[in-house]
């Protein structure tokens, strides 16, 4: 209902979308190959010479790879079917390994980037101070914003003398626009009336590491329902393409533990009862369904 009301007053034509266009092939095979190459033989042998040279090597990655006669390089081992080598099986095995082991450098090696369009000022502003990822971000001083679509959060659109006076400023703002677009003030400077409500479009690309912690601060209850939604919209999408990485990932309750103390929401307490619920009704079905060893005899007697 929350959500129907949300896109029903998001804004005047407007409506959140959130894709998830482009990401690193093979994600999870990837990031377990980093974490294999920790403990390869074919692992790189960097001579002084080469690191010196390290901004040659990080712009040509072949080049880094130099190895004695008696080694394969990681770049043969990816290349000479090493991605076969390290199957989805053993990438998830890999990748629970180093997720629980704290070796999360390794997720670095995927990333993933979202169109996302039709959220406020106020959304945008959140998300980019995730300063571990790339932003590009529709710009107001070039876009001429004299009819500017704009989100209305549902408790205003819930609320109709609310939504009057909203709908009232707004039209205000867009007349002050016009009116200074005629006195020939450039956009660059009458943005500065546009409200945080005004409606953006930005792409954004993050590595797997970020984004699990985008994903922990920003799915929480405590997030705005705004920055929630859009990260629970990416999170559906990776967990489609990465599920291994991606399997845990969400609010810290989602792992059962709650760091926001006595601002908590109650929803891992929720959790837990649930949990709590899910284990008693199996342990009830298999004390119900499997026979006891003399049940399970005393069978087998009747049908010999
Ligand atoms: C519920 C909520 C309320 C918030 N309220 C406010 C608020 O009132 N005011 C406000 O200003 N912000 C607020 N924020 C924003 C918050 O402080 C962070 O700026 C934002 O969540 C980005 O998180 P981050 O810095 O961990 O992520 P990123 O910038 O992506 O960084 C990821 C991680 O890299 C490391 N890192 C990055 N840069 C540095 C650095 N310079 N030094 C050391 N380590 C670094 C840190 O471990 C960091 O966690 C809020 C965020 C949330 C989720």
């Amino acid at each position: 209902m929350d959500l129907l009301v949300f896109f029903l007053g998001c804004s005047v034509g407007d409506i959140m979308k959130v894709a998830l266009i482009k990401y690193t092939p093979d994600p999870e095979i990837l990031c377990a190959l980093a974490a294999k190459s920790c403990h390869t033989k074919a692992f790189p042998k960097v001579t002084k010479k080469e690191s010196t040279d390290l901004l040659t090597q990080i712009i040509n990655p072949k080049s880094i790879y130099i190895v004695d006669e008696n080694q394969s390089s990681l770049y043969d081992f990816y290349e000479n079917g090493g991605r076969e080598k390290i199957s989805e099986e053993s990438s998830e095995e890999i990748i629970r390994f180093v997720s629980t082991a704290g070796h999360h450098s390794v997720l670095e090696h995927s990333s993933f980037t979202f169109v996302i369009e039709g959220i406020s000022r106020a959304c945008s502003h959140q998300m980019v101070r995730h300063r571990i990822a790339s932003f590009t971000q529709q710009s107001q001083r070039y876009v001429n914003l004299k009819t500017f679509d704009y989100i209305i959060p549902p408790k205003i659109a819930n609320n109709t003398e609310a939504m009057t006076e909203y709908k009232k400023i707004i039209k205000k703002i867009k007349g002050g626009y016009k009116d200074l677009l005629k006195l020939g003030i450039p956009k660059e400077d009458i943005r500065y009336l546009l409200p945080n409500a005004t409606s953006t479009n930005l792409i954004m690309t993050m590595n797997a590491r970020s984004l699990l912690h985008f994903f922990s601060l920003r799915c929480c209850m405590r997030a705005q329902w705004e920055v929630r939604e859009v990260a629970n919209k990416m999170l559906q999408q990776v967990k489609n393409v990465s599920p291994i990485i991606f399997a845990n990932a969400g609010a810290p309750c989602e792992r059962g533990f709650c760091p926001e103390g006595d601002l908590t929401c109650g929803r891992l307490e929720k959790i837990k009862r649930k949990e709590k619920l899910r284990l008693d009704e199996i342990k009830d079905e298999e004390s119900y369904s499997s026979p006891t060893e003399s049940q399970g005899k005393n069978q087998a007697e009747v049908q010999v």
